[in-house]
């Protein structure tokens, strides 16, 4: 008699304990628990054991989603869809190579994805994994998100022509650099960007005051941001594949980090059996979670805005997270932070160009800086590999202004140039979003 093998069947619980589990299904398709908590999931499934000799980033990223997703995905299938959404390279650059001093040093480049950060990878496989849930329930959605940074662009990118799923985008006017405004406009199908008339703030509000209107449910209002548990899980994949890659064991890995949802994705990887030395959060001056590390009854804060400006986050949401995955005395063994102001990181950026010619973007360079600081405070010259979270050509200012040279040329950002864009004005008003909403 053929066996029929068990399917794992992995349970998300709020960090808060209101409601009974649920499936990746429901968690994904809510975003957030009911009662206003997080999800986590109640076991983590083990890596299988031949994962090391896996070769491509797309063998090793289904086989540590398989256990993950196969109740709700054939393993025939999930192969492909993996592809699809990681159709980029995650290469890994050995800084050492470069320069003895840099020995052990390696940076992960996440940010050959079409929107050129490593949102791209969770936004890719969340937005396929929504798709997929909402046709077999035969419903549509209306995804909304106010962006002012890179999420936007990546979550509009990665939903787009996803069948039954609509974009809706809001961005302050004004408010979002150059590139950043290029990578929002650009023309999508079944994505709708609005320009509006005030802050980050308004765009924020008027998106919470949708999903609450009651005319509006009509238009299947749901959200794709990064406390989702479906960008978060497709995140652990590239930790697990940076250590086949590299061909080392137990290495320090250093995340510059924000609101944590990448680090928890590392997180999530070690305790699936990923041996990690330890985990580096690299801040810049927003620094509630180094301090945490510090000292437990550290106070939240309000975010103060830096060049480094994706990971300008006051109150960190995925601490809740952590907190619900290791006990603290844990988390402080395992982690160590620190906090980068932005004159360290511009400083770094330079030496590291100096020292290796490697051209590293802001967010990056905070990370470069945390890892000289970790191995001058600790004495350890393991191998480190420092995650690379944008491509620099998204901050041609401040590379220009730091380096004295031009950044290094994107040919998916010089594309765009040339696409049509398709944006509209909005006046900040929950009435004026209803009445575009609604005519569709
Ligand atoms: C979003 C972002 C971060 C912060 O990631 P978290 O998951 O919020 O910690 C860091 N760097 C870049 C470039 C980002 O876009």
């Amino acid at each position: 008699m053929p066996s029929t093998a068990a399917v794992t069947t992995i349970r998300y619980k709020s960090t808060r304990n209101g409601g009974p589990p649920v499936s990746l299904r429901e968690a994904l398709l809510r975003g957030l628990a009911p009662d206003g908590g997080l999800y986590v999931p109640t076991d983590i499934p083990p890596l299988e054991s031949g994962y090391r000799t896996l070769e491509s980033l797309q063998e090793v990223a289904t086989a540590m989603l398989r256990p993950w997703l196969e109740e709700h995905v054939e393993p025939s299938e999930l192969g492909p869809l993996i592809a699809d959404a990681l159709s980029f390279p995650i290469p890994l650059v050995d800084l050492g190579a470069r320069n003895p001093t840099y020995s052990g040093v390696y940076v992960l480049e996440l940010f050959h994805g079409p929107t050129l950060s490593f949102k791209d990878v969770g936004a890719r496989v969340m937005a396929r994994l929504m798709g997929r849930f909402l046709r077999e329930e035969g419903r549509s959605a209306t995804v909304l998100v106010a962006t002012s940074g890179d999420t936007g662009s990546a979550v509009a990118d990665g939903f787009a022509g996803q069948e039954g799923i609509e974009v809706v985008l809001l961005y302050p006017k004004g408010g979002v650099s150059e590139v950043q405004e290029r990578q929002l406009v650009v023309e999508r199908p079944a994505v709708r960007t609005y320009a509006v008339e005030g802050t980050f703030d308004d765009c924020q509000r008027l998106v919470k005051q949708a999903f609450l209107d009651p005319e509006l449910q009509r238009i299947g209002p749901t959200s794709a941001n990064s406390i989702n548990i479906g960008r978060l899980l497709p995140q652990a994949a590239y930790y697990v594949w940076a250590e086949v890659a590299s061909g080392l064991r137990e290495v320090v890995f250093c995340t510059p980090s924000g609101n944590l949802g990448n680090l928890t994705g590392g997180l999530i990887a070690h305790l699936a059996g990923l041996p990690v030395a330890r985990f580096v959060a690299a801040h810049n001056a927003n620094d509630y979670f180094p301090d945490v590390l510090r000292r437990p009854d550290a106070a939240e804060r309000d975010s103060v805005s830096t060049r480094s400006n994706a990971m300008d986050v006051g109150r960190p949401s995925n601490y809740e997270r952590i907190r619900a995955l290791i006990p603290g005395k844990r988390m402080r063994e395992l982690f160590w932070g620190t906090s980068v102001d932005d004159p360290a990181t511009l400083a770094r950026m330079r030496t590291v160009y100096d020292e290796t010619g490697y051209v590293a973007d802001p967010h990056t360079a905070v990370g470069l800086e945390a890892v000289h600081r970790y191995r001058e405070a600790t004495g350890d010259e393991g191998p480190v590999i420092v995650l690379s979270t944008a491509h620099p050509a998204k901050f041609p200012a401040t590379v220009w202004e730091t380096l004295g040279q031009p950044a290094p040329r994107s040919d998916r950002l010089e594309r765009l140039r040339d696409r049509p864009k398709r944006v509209e004005p909005l006046t900040p008003s929950l009435d004026a979003l209803k009445a575009r909403l609604l005519q569709a």
